[in-house]
């Protein structure tokens, strides 16, 4: 790198909770599923795993909701969350700037990972395909922020090189968090700010 040269700011961008509407569309696939059975409200949602809190409200409903999201065309049908589209595209285009996308797969991949391309293609283009990165373990990812509703990232790197961005989703709202950790509320929450200090 030559001197006074700018590297890009990386961003990684999650997509379950910060792209994609997997609570809401949870919710939605439950109740039609299982409409006789007891389920949590969006807004009585703690804890990132979905899972374990249904398994708490009741041990069979752990299976029960995770049957909806590994079932074909769960993670095609998602709809995007409010203003990520054009947040992503945005941002790709700004100057110094490197946009990928960073997402998890479930342990039952069979759907979930090529319908993940899928869903990235058909709402983002192939430009986005090319950035995106399926990995179950994000630490070892090299980047300077990581925008995650997850609260807690952890992996094989015990340092990673991204700051992680939290964003606000219904499991995640309540939590307090430490003084160093930042939150992006939404999408039309100050994200260009976020990058631009990261830029310092
Ligand atoms: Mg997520």
């Amino acid at each position: 790198m030559e001197l006074g040269e700018q590297r890009a700011l990386r961003v990684l961008l999650d997509m379950d909770g910060v792209l994609a509407d997997f609570e809401g569309s949870l919710l939605r696939g439950f109740r039609d599923r299982f409409p006789q059975e007891p389920y949590v409200a969006l807004e009585d949602r703690r804890g990132f795993s979905a899972r374990n809190q249904y398994g708490a409200l009741r041990p069979d409903l752990a299976m029960k909701v995770a049957s909806v999201y590994e079932a074909p065309g769960f993670f095609l049908d998602l709809e995007p969350i409010p203003g990520a589209l054009e947040a992503v595209q945005e941002m790709s285009c700004m100057k110094d700037t490197e946009v990928f996308i960073c997402t998890s797969p479930l342990k039952k991949y069979d759907y979930c990972t090529s319908e993940k391309y899928l869903w990235v293609d058909k709402y983002l283009g192939p430009q986005f395909v090319d950035r995106l990165i399926l990995t179950r373990d994000k630490t070892v990812v090299l980047g300077d922020l990581l925008i995650d509703d997850k609260d807690v990232i952890q992996g094989q790197e015990k340092k990673p090189s991204w700051e992680h961005i939290l964003f606000t989703c219904c499991h995640n709202q309540h939590l307090d968090l430490p003084a160093s950790k930042r939150r992006l509320n939404s999408w039309s929450d100050n994200w260009r700010e976020i990058l631009e200090n990261k830029r310092k």
